[in-house]
């Protein structure tokens, strides 16, 4: 009998969780499940933040696939994938061709410019290990140019981040703590910095509680941090950005967009159908047309039936989202019953910087401060553990509280 070959594109939460639940309900006798992603190590999403303004190191975030995957049991194909042939069953990789009898996309997400002049060829974006990092070197750059130029202009030194949702915001929490850190490093007054938030709502954090926001504001305000709330990017220039309906140019040489996200491009690409930039998927994770496709994580557009919204992109849901694809391509190749997604939500922090994060837990709890930032670093942790077990957590956890 042949065996069913299962193929994951995408090593992100949603791919590496699915791999590991599908290892754990398949012997190897069973399925041939084949893992593909672009760097031979998967990466913490949700830290990238602190690569991006520098307070973690590059190699703390990412982990080695063949650590915490059994590649005696799985086929992991270090590539990219470059289109999806959903009528042949095939994907198409920059260096070979892979074909499926199931397919999971896990291809995680990229900057959603909204149509913005200039966003895409001039904004940074904090989605990728190759990308923080590239903000990190650019922005200690700035500090060293400003240092060395007889009269430099304070755009050097003028970092824009554009949105404050929840990256936007964990983002100038670790610019508020790595900022003065800088300007001790090159001799440079604290004053001589200015970071602005740009916020087309009137608020920080839309969908967040009210007392939580405030405090988050507050302790980004008090280190130095600048909001324009209720304002539209116009415009982003190589030099500028251009905001509000009075056109205001902010001279900058350090634009971040947090602003918003979409499905990596490829599924569009490959003809899948979208709802704002993300694939509709049922509540078995799998678009109308083709039972034998689930997309996951930040590529897929799931609706919550409680709410009447889609679900947000969320490791959190991405990672729960693995354990209701697993156990359905089991179905499928079994019999059964499929389960559909019903997301259980753990709570949600927010880091701000150094010890400073806020949030709630279990249902409704608010948290402010240290013992936030201690359940951060628990969620964090929690997935290590999922993951590799007590080793990994032991290697990259966050177990001190900073
Ligand atoms: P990803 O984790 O992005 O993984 C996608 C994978 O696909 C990557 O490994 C990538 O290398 C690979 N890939 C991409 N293109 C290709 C290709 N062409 N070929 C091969 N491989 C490819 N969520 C929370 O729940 N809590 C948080 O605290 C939180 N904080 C966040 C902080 C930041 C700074 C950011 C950016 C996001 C945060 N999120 C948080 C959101 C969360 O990170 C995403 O929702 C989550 O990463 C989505 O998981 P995913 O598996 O869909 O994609």
């Amino acid at each position: 009998v042949k065996k069913p070959k299962i193929v994951v594109l995408g090593a992100g939460y949603a791919g590496m969780m699915t791999t590991k639940r599908l290892t754990q309900q398949f012997s190897p006798e069973e399925v041939d499940i084949t893992l593909v992603n672009k760097h031979n190590y998967h990466y913490q999403t949700t830290w990238l933040h602190e690569v991006a303004a520098g307070t973690i190191d590059v190699n703390r975030s990412r982990i080695m696939i063949s650590d915490v995957i059994n590649t005696r049991h799985v086929n992991f194909v270090h590539d990219t994938v470059k289109q999806i042939n959903k009528d042949d069953k095939t994907v198409e990789l920059e260096n070979g061709t892979l074909s499926y009898d199931f397919l999971v996309i896990g291809l995680g997400f990229e900057k959603a410019t909204f149509g913005i002049p200039g966003m895409e060829e001039h904004a940074f974006s904090i989605q990728s290990v190759d990308k923080s990092r590239m903000i990190r070197d650019h922005i200690e750059y700035q500090f060293s140019r400003y240092r060395n130029e007889q009269d430099p202009d304070p755009s050097m030194l003028t970092i824009v981040v554009g949105g404050a949702g929840f990256t936007g915001i964990e983002f100038l929490g670790e610019l508020a703590e790595r900022i003065p850190a800088l300007c001790k490093k090159y001799d440079i007054p604290r004053q001589d910095v200015k970071i602005i938030d740009i916020e087309a709502m009137s608020t920080i954090l839309p969908g967040f509680d009210e007392d939580l926001l405030s405090y988050a504001k507050e302790s980004l305000e008090a280190r130095g941090i600048e909001f324009k709330l209720g304002t539209m990017i116009k415009e982003v220039k190589e030099d500028r950005v251009i905001v509000g309906e009075d056109r205001e140019e902010i001279k900058t040489d350090t634009f971040v967009w947090t602003g918003g996200v979409q499905a990596n491009r490829i599924v569009g690409e490959s003809g899948f159908e979208l709802t704002k930039g993300k694939v509709n998927v049922d509540a078995t994770l799998r678009t109308p047309e083709q039972d034998d496709v689930f997309i996951l994580g930040d590529c897929a557009w799931v609706m919550n039936e409680e709410t009447g919204k889609p679900y947000p992109p969320t490791a959190q849901i991405a990672i729960q989202e693995a354990d209701v694809c697993a156990h359905n391509i089991r179905t499928l190749i079994y019999g059964g019953t499929l389960r559909t997604f019903h997301f259980d939500n753990k709570g949600t922090v927010a880091s701000l910087g150094g010890s400073d994060a806020m949030g709630t837990v279990f249902e409704g709890n608010k948290l402010y401060g240290m013992q936030a930032k201690v359940m951060k670093n628990v969620i964090d942790d929690r997935y290590l553990f999922m993951l590799g077990g007590p080793k990994l957590v032991l290697r990259k956890g966050k177990f001190r509280p900073f």
